[in-house]
């Protein structure tokens, strides 16, 4: 019997690791040199494969893995020794002891950590590397900046602790210029009054993908925090960032299952919404909302079959999607679908899928489910 990975494919992502290499190479060139490179690599590397995306990274000269987890840090581990991982998200309690057995960068956001991971060092006669986390304005982790300098200050003293790097996160990059201005102002304030200048050792980043346009060269920022540019990917299709010019490396596919013809009026999948406004030939494809094709496409989407584009008709289902091929002059079942990236001379954006379902890239990418194989280019034989 063949293993499941060997059977045919009914939907599936193309990931071409090659283009995530060349993508980080155009966005250091970008960058002013000696600019440290943190590849996020959140969420299974925003599904692109957290094991193979990092090893491409590691290829690429990554100075540091930006991870939300631990098991997400455990991954990169596996694959080596020595690579800095950085935390984002807050650890929990139970988890503080995983720091020491994976050797991994914590984010400081309180003087309640400061206390748990310097006792945890003292025990076990270590010194544990740290970042510190300043909230600028948006309101989630890090320490808010009013009471950022007295927390600067405990992590100095404290013993146990190295204080490697200083970071801040900006709430709106992609869409207000003056207020992320203004939360870069404050964290640069911040580290004067640290006495924190260009030739530190610490590691000092404040952008994303969409804030490194405005990268400023005099601050003492001396990183950036990248994670879905270096998938090739701009936040919205007018994007500041398209200067940068990146190619997406994750494209989604299925195939057409079957094909009928059906009348006029005829009701098309659940909840009888929707119905054909002519005679027309259907194709059903073999995925639906279990593979991560957002509801919100419902009669609205488009996909590409043989170089043109064909609209999704009624609901999106679990396994299956219905799409109106009437104006195609070829289309056999078995052929492939492209839901998005490239195909041929042919593309649907992710930034413009994106919008059909009322989201964003990121939930994009990460919602596409266990079920999508993964089929790296290499293994294609291209
Ligand atoms: C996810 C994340 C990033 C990466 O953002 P992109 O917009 O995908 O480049 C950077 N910093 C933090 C703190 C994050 O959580």
């Amino acid at each position: 019997m063949n293993k499941p990975s060997q059977l045919p494919l009914r939907c599936w992502a193309e990931i071409d690791l090659a283009c995530l290499e060349r993508n980080i190479a155009l966005i250091k060139q970008s960058l002013p040199p000696g600019i440290r490179y943190v590849a996020v690599v959140k969420a299974d590397a925003y599904g692109h494969g957290i094991h193979q995306s990092v090893a491409r990274l590691m290829h690429s000269k990554t100075d540091l893995f930006a991870v939300a987890n631990i098991s997400e840090a455990a991954a990169i581990r596996e694959l080596g020794p020595g690579w800095p991982i950085l935390l984002l998200s807050p650890l929990l309690p139970d988890e503080d002891k995983y720091l020491i057995d994976y050797d991994l960068i914590p984010t400081i956001s309180s003087e309640d950590e400061v206390q748990r991971f310097n006792r945890l060092g003292d025990k076990l006669g270590k010194k544990i590397s740290v970042h510190m986390k300043i909230d600028t304005g948006m309101g989630r982790a890090g320490v808010w900046h009013s009471a950022a300098p007295m927390l600067h200050e405990k992590i100095c003293q404290s013993n146990n602790l190295s204080l490697e790097g200083i970071y801040t996160h900006f709430s709106s990059s992609d869409s207000d210029i003056k207020y992320t201005k203004k939360q870069r102002d404050l964290f640069l304030r911040l580290l004067e009054s640290f006495k924190i200048s260009s030739q530190n050792e610490l590691l000092i980043h404040t952008d994303n993908s969409s804030g490194i346009e405005s990268f400023n060269k005099e601050s003492p920022v001396n990183a950036v925090r990248i994670g879905l540019l270096q998938y090739g990917i701009l936040p919205y299709r007018e994007s500041i960032l398209s200067a940068v010019k990146t190619e997406s490396v994750f494209s989604f596919h299925t195939r057409i299952g079957l094909i009928k013809k059906l009348p006029i009026k005829t009701p098309i999948s659940y909840g009888r919404t929707f119905t054909l406004k002519r005679d027309s030939t259907i194709a059903v494809l073999t995925a639906g909302y279990a593979d991560g094709i957002p509801r919100l496409l419902a009669n609205r989407g488009s996909v590409i079959i043989n170089g043109r584009r064909c609209p999704i008709l009624g609901n999106i289902t679990m396994d299956q999607t219905i799409i109106d091929i009437t104006d195609l002059e070829q289309a056999s079942v078995g052929d492939p679908v492209t839901l998005f990236g490239k195909r041929d001379k042919n593309e649907i954006g992710i930034a413009e899928f994106s919008q059909w379902a009322e989201t964003i890239p990121w939930e994009v990418l990460t919602s596409i489910s266990k079920r999508v194989r993964r089929i790296y280019k290499t293994d294609l034989g291209v």
